[in-house]
């Protein structure tokens, strides 16, 4: 008996593409099922993250007309990692394996099938890498490669051009089940899960149809969560930095007594106005990366759910 995939697909106003992405996923599942590699159970299940548009209402008649597609409906939106978390723990509990892909069919859908051999060779996660980022604007390609680069260097450790589309077993999920944490980086998380691991080349597409959800303004504050949810290699530069500036001011203070026993003046008054400007520059940004890490201890104590599930469709 083959094993159960679930391709859980997180949807925010997705009704441009949604259609086609549900044509293209049947298509792929149906002929997994026809190679008898993957069980008939296996489903393509959409999260509506709280979409203002009829993304909903598209997924409902999607299930109505065949039980193929299922939909979990969050009560609000959450955001991109908290919408795949609650498809991923929705999969959990009844797919033996889960292919996690966004709707906007950037993901080549074709990929599938190299994940499913992989899985079938043992391995329990599969990351879907980018072969090249050719079909992406400059800013874009240059951003977020800058952006691994950053998050590599901070001490939060990621794959390469690997972005949400990839295969977890169940056995994985249920270690990623253990990750308590409120500030969700997936990209992170998973490859803290370990087991056997494996990787799948795909050339990344553009977006189908609609926008992207993610403007710079979500791409930044995402860099920003990965980091300081991941890692606490911030803080460890600031000693570091302080140490650096304690170094400095003491050389100087050196030089500037040798000066004096010389008989030179006393050192122009714009050294110490610099001075103090740039300790109270340090000691601010101190402060602001000591309080992010603050802000997210804080959240982590309160305990939040991550989400809340309004609705499982499913067939019984
Ligand atoms: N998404 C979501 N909630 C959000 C924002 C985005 O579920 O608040 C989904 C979106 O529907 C898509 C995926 O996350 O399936 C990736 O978003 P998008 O393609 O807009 O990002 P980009 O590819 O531009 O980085
Ligand atoms: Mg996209």
């Amino acid at each position: 008996m083959a094993d159960i995939l679930y391709i859980v697909v997180p949807c925010y106003n997705e009704e441009a593409v949604l259609p086609e992405t549900a044509r293209r996923l049947r298509d792929k599942l149906e002929a997994l099922m026809a190679a008898d590699k993957i069980s008939e159970k296996s489903r393509v299940l959409f999260v509506n993250d709280g979409s203002r548009d009829s993304t909903w209402r598209i997924i409902q008649q999607l299930h109505r007309e065949n039980p193929l597609f299922s939909g979990v409906d969050l009560s609000r939106n959450r955001g991109h990692q908290n919408a795949l978390l609650a498809g991923l723990m929705t999969a959990a509990d009844r797919c033996d394996m889960a292919i996690s892909m966004d709707a906007d069919l950037q993901d080549d859908v074709d990929a599938v099938d190299a994940m499913v051999e992989q899985y079938e060779n043992g391995c329990d996660i599969v990351y879907g890498v980018r072969s090249s980022r050719q079909k992406d604007t400059f800013f874009k390609r240059f951003t977020a490669e800058a952006f691994y680069r950053l998050m590599n260097r901070l001490g939060a450790e990621t794959v390469f051009n690997h972005a949400d589309y990839r295969l977890v077993s169940r056995q994985a999920l249920e270690g990623l089940s253990q990750f308590h944490e409120v500030n969700l980086f997936l990209r992170g998380i998973v490859p803290m899960i370990g087991y056997r691991t494996g990787t799948v080349e795909y050339e990344r597409g553009q977006r189908f149809a609609g926008e992207s959800k993610y403007p710079l303004k979500k791409m930044l504050s995402f860099a920003m969560e990965g980091i300081t949810s991941l890692s606490v290699k911030p803080l460890h530069m600031i000693t570091g930095l302080g140490f650096l500036v304690f170094l400095v001011s003491v050389a100087v203070l050196i030089y500037s007594m040798i000066r004096w026993t010389m008989g030179d003046t006393i050192l122009g008054w714009v050294s110490v106005i610099c001075s103090v400007w740039a300790i109270g520059g340090l000691i601010l940004l101190s402060l602001g990366v000591i309080g992010e890490y603050i802000g997210k201890t804080y959240l982590e104590t309160k305990g939040r759910p991550r989400f809340l599930i309004r609705e499982v469709l499913e067939d019984r």
